[in-house]
């Protein structure tokens, strides 16, 4: 890494150890969702004003005009705080620079810089029912109207659709044509008429993910994103653009250090588990994995610092770190004993065993792990496709 990274790095290192305590840890304790989404936006607001909200995003909407490197180091840095940043996971990700890209000139100067600031919230309006890892299936119906669109249909498992104002959705424009050719694009104002919002429950207290439905929504021509039909090309874009999520074990998966310290403090057939040959196995593999992880996330670095794309890092890194969680989070478990079964409120994710077992959203989302192993059994291993039967035949052909 150059000088000049390494200055940037130490900088944002000082920049969060005087701002970021405010924000995190114990200043989140116990508030209620509507106070953390609150300390959250403030966060949001006070990285924009410093050039750390949107990092690669031009200055002329707000963003910080730097490197996909830069943001890398920047997310690294803020992920060792317990940072309020859930709520902009989608929204400053993937909508807003596909809006930026595609959006008539007077909306991006009016939405841009609003949602990096955090005033603003997106979601992304692509998972239906019947269509989650082929995206192309998809049903929602576009059909033309005076001016513009009308959308009738379900989504389901939409990130922040209730704290959203607008989204980004794809729908099926041209059922006659192959399934990826009749899909077409928008932006919508997610408080428009005939747009619900219905939360999903999950086991814990989350309350992030939700279905909605369209009953005739009125989307103008104006908020349509890319070609009429072309809207597949916009979406695989859209999902694309996160082009390196930086997922490591300080944000997501509970750390070694904390499980090798409870294995200390545990019993198995009361001796010390630490003693125990499963337990130091566990160990051990888990450390050798995590040099692996380590080892991926600096050849991804490597390449953006050498101007190339990451290749197939970032499928390789998200499969393992979603199992490494999990199958951590289950041993960590069985040392707990009952009380591993118990949801605490306020665990920091550094030490919420329960939780990283229980909760597989990171091998689901963003491409389940099955989906994540055929891109590298063709990406990597050069392996034939996946069997496409209804490949280049009409949508509506046989329905
Ligand atoms: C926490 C979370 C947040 C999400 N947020 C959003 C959001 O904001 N917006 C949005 O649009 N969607 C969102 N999603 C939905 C997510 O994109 C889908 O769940 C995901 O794409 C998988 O689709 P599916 O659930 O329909 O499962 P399916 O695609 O039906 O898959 C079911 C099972 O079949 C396997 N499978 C499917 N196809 C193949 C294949 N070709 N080869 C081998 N195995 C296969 C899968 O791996 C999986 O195990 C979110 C999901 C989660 C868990």
């Amino acid at each position: 890494m150059n000088k000049e990274l390494e200055q940037y790095r130490l900088q944002a290192i000082d920049w969060l150890a005087t701002h970021a305590p405010a924000y995190s840890g114990e200043a989140r304790k116990g508030l209620s969702f509507e106070q953390d989404l609150a300390l959250a936006k403030t966060w949001q607001a006070l990285k924009a004003d410093h050039g750390y909200a949107c990092i690669t995003l031009p200055g002329e909407y707000g963003g910080g005009g730097g490197s996909e490197l830069q943001k890398v180091i920047f997310c690294e840095e803020e992920m060792r705080y317990d940072l309020p940043l859930v709520y902009f996971s989608i929204s400053v990700n993937n909508p807003l620079p596909i809006f930026l890209r595609y959006a008539p000139e007077e909306w991006r100067k009016r939405l841009g810089p609003p949602t990096v600031r955090g005033d603003l919230i997106w979601c992304q309006l692509f998972s239906e029912p019947s269509a989650g890892s082929d995206l192309a299936s998809l049903r929602l119906k576009a059909e033309r109207t005076e001016g513009g669109w009308k959308l009738n249909g379900q989504k389901v498992w939409t990130s922040w659709a209730q704290i959203s104002d607008w989204g980004v959705v794809i729908a099926r424009s041209d059922p006659s044509l192959p399934k990826h050719a009749g899909l077409t694009y928008f932006f919508l104002d997610m408080k428009a008429p005939g747009v619900s919002v219905r939360p999903i429950h999950r086991l814990g207290e989350e309350c992030d993910l939700n279905e909605v439905f369209f009953d005739d929504v009125f989307i103008p021509d104006e908020q349509q994103l890319g070609e009429v039909n072309g809207g597949f090309r916009v979406a695989v874009e859209t999902l694309m653009i996160e082009r390196y999520a930086v997922t490591d074990e300080s944000g997501y998966a509970p750390a070694l250090e904390t499980f090798i310290e409870m294995a200390r403090n545990s019993l198995v057939d009361g001796q010390p588990a630490l003693d125990d040959p499963q337990v130091r196995t566990k160990i051990v593999d888990v450390f050798i994995e995590r040099q692996g992880l380590r080892a991926i996330h600096h050849r991804a670095l490597e390449a953006f610092a050498n101007g190339k794309e990451p290749g197939p890092e970032g499928a390789m890194r998200k499969l393992l770190l979603g199992r490494l969680r999990q199958s951590l989070g289950s041993v960590a478990m069985n040392l707990l004993g009952a009380n591993g079964v118990r949801l605490l409120p306020d665990r920091h994710p550094l030490n919420d065993y329960t939780r990283a077992w229980l909760d597989p959203s990171l091998r689901i989302a963003g491409g389940t792990d099955e989906l994540l192993l055929n891109t590298l059994a063709e990406r990597v291993l050069g392996l034939p496709q996946d069997h496409r039967p209804d490949k280049g035949k009409p949508y509506n052909a046989g329905k």
